[in-house]
């Protein structure tokens, strides 16, 4: 530990060299109410910025133990002052201060939902903040009197103002943290009260755009009701009592007229997965944790994935118990899709029209006449439904406008009209009874099996060029590892980009240790799991990175799935 006019003094020296002479200041320096930690330098002003953390010790940071004492807590605590450390970094600091990123000063940028994140981390000994500064240059000649001005004149500032409780506004991260903690206890409840999801009068569904991810401005909005027959009531430990629609376990089907906000509604229900900030409008939406979007990915790859449920006599007796694809169809690569998201514990399905393949939804009277059922491979998802549920207690939601076959499987059927919920499940088992389906089910006397595979790690391969390790995000949903791109568009419910980052990185985890030839997928992701609770995100790296955002492991095997070297044993 150095005293902070050591590093002064350095800046001082260098002052007008090469970049490269920033290495010197690499280092932990005292700054009496804080230190700062020049983690990593980068190599050039156009270089991804260096990496920086300031510790607070709690003594001067002063967050009361209620603050963080619980998971949920400290989750939502970490969150919040990630958002103020932002907000005073666009006040504080003036940016722009030569070439490239010079005079950047920059942390992860949380969207509307709160999530695990490694940018600040808060325990009783002290509060840490991990963010990015371009050092600043000119071309490439050190500017070390700017560098000063950002590390002993601006930054004290940012710390100052957003990392020390008496500084913080205490009734906004108060509420912040309650939000946080009933969301997660509602959650919890979902299950014994026989809930997939809840959602609470008054929610805002629908979003300012297809790429804002905001509430729609108030003034448009048609707030959320639940029709009586669907209203249940929580009790919740800060918010008290709230009402809201609470869809049951079985099958649902949300039908209406096109436009009516029936894909909305759904939406808003596969992100009730995370917390969202109080004023999104979804704070009380939550859904079972291991809810999945299922959608038809044509092109994508499979490896040795039992499709036997779905997919049956290939032309020429191909057979489907170890499908594997280069190029998978829509129906073939929703029936994958389900498969891989079973076989890692997924308990609700949530599927839309407008991103599904008919042929797998859908087989309908006429068709069967005309196509007989040895000649088609395909036994749609309306045979398998309601096995899914009554065999393995997986649940589905499903958007569907064209085809009121369905009525025959749906426990609950919800009509949106004019962006409102109704309750039609009675009249449409009226209908169902008046208007008897032709159609003959197909499903056979059971689901079938789910298949547990094991990963074999030498298929995955990180390395690039001269590098033995390369992986580069691009983005929220590509990774580029080693020299293959896993495309990660299909994974609809991953929200940030760290938590991409951390994809990648849990991939690398696995593979360089828990792979072995005998486990399972489902069994590595269950223990990288219990890792990450008990040690937290930094069990990825041993370099203090600020920019983890917790995915779940849905996705990271989603991510696995979708590498097309995947080799399964
Ligand atoms: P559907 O899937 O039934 O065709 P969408 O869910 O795509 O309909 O909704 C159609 C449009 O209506 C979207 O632009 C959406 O933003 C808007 N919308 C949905 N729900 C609401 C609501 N509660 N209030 C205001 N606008 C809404
Ligand atoms: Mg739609």
């Amino acid at each position: 530990m150095l005293g902070k006019e050591r590093l002064r003094e350095i800046l001082r020296r260098i002052d007008g060299r090469g970049y490269k002479a920033y290495k010197d200041i690499e280092g932990h320096y005292d700054f009496g109410d804080y230190l700062l930690l020049i983690d990593h330098v980068q190599g050039d002003p156009f270089a991804a910025p260096s990496r920086l953390r300031v510790k607070v010790p709690q003594r001067i940071a002063g967050f009361p133990p209620d603050t963080y004492t619980t998971r949920s807590r400290r989750i939502a605590l970490g969150d919040f002052l990630t958002r103020v450390f932002g907000e005073k970094c666009r006040l504080y600091c003036r940016g722009g201060r030569g070439t490239g990123k010079s005079g950047l000063v920059d942390i992860d940028h949380p969207g509307q939902q709160i999530l695990e994140r490694t940018s600040v981390v808060v325990n009783e000994s002290w509060v840490e903040a991990r963010f990015f500064v371009g050092l600043p240059a000119a071309g490439r000649r050190i500017l070390g009197r700017e560098a000063a001005e950002i590390l002993f004149g601006e930054l004290p500032q940012v710390v100052t103002n957003s990392l020390i409780f008496s500084r913080i506004p205490r009734e906004e991260l108060y509420n912040h943290i309650r939000s946080a903690e009933d969301q997660d206890i509602l959650r919890g409840r979902l299950d014994e009260l026989g809930l997939v999801c809840f959602i609470a009068e008054g929610s805002i569904l629908p979003r300012a755009s297809g790429v804002d991810d905001r509430p729609l401005s108030k003034g448009r909005v048609v707030y959320f009701r639940s029709p009586p027959s669907l209203s249940v009531e929580v009790e919740l430990p800060n918010r008290g009592r709230v009402r809201g629609m609470g869809i049951p376990k079985g099958v649902t089907l949300i039908v209406g007229g096109g436009y009516h906000g029936k894909s909305t509604l759904l939406n808003a229900i596969q992100l009730g997965i995370y917390n969202h900030i109080p004023g999104d409008g979804r704070e009380l939406v939550v859904t079972d944790p291991q809810a999945i979007k299922i959608r038809a990915e044509d092109g994508r790859r499979v490896e040795k994935v039992d499709i036997s449920p779905f997919i049956n006599n290939l032309p020429f007796g191909k057979r489907t118990e170890h499908f594997s694809t280069d190029d998978a169809s829509g129906s073939t690569s929703q029936a994958a899709n389900i498969m891989e998201a079973l076989e890692l514990g997924a308990r609700l399905l949530l599927i839309d029209e407008d991103t599904s393949a008919t042929n797998f939804m859908i087989r309908d009277h006429r068709m069967q006449e005309l196509v007989a059922k040895e000649k088609e491979p395909i036994t749609p998802f309306i045979d398998k439904v309601g096995q899914l549920f009554s065999e393995r207690g997986v649940s589905t939601i499903l958007v569907l406008g064209g085809s009121g076959d369905y009525f025959d499987v749906a426990h609950t059927v919800v009509m949106m009209e004019d962006y409102l919920p109704q309750d039609v499940s009675e009249k449409a088992k009226e209908i169902a009874s008046k208007y008897r389906a032709e159609r003959k089910p197909e499903g056979g006397t059971s689901f079938g099996q789910v298949a547990q595979r094991v990963p074999l790690a030498g298929s995955i391969n990180p390395a690039r060029g001269k590098r033995e390790v390369k992986v580069d995000v691009k983005g929220l949903r590509h990774i580029l590892f080693g020299r293959s791109l896993i495309d990660l568009s299909s994974l609809e419910q991953l929200v940030d980009q760290s938590q991409t980052v951390a994809i990648a990185a849990i991939i690398l985890y696995c593979r360089n240790r828990l792979m072995d030839g005998k486990r399972s997928l489902s069994q590595i992701l269950d223990l990288v799991e219990e890792e990450i609770d008990e040690k937290g995100l930094d069990i990825l790296s041993p370099r203090h990175l600020g920019n983890f955002a917790r995915p779940r492991m849905l996705e990271v095997g989603g991510a696995i799935n979708r590498l097309r070297s995947l080799a399964i044993k």
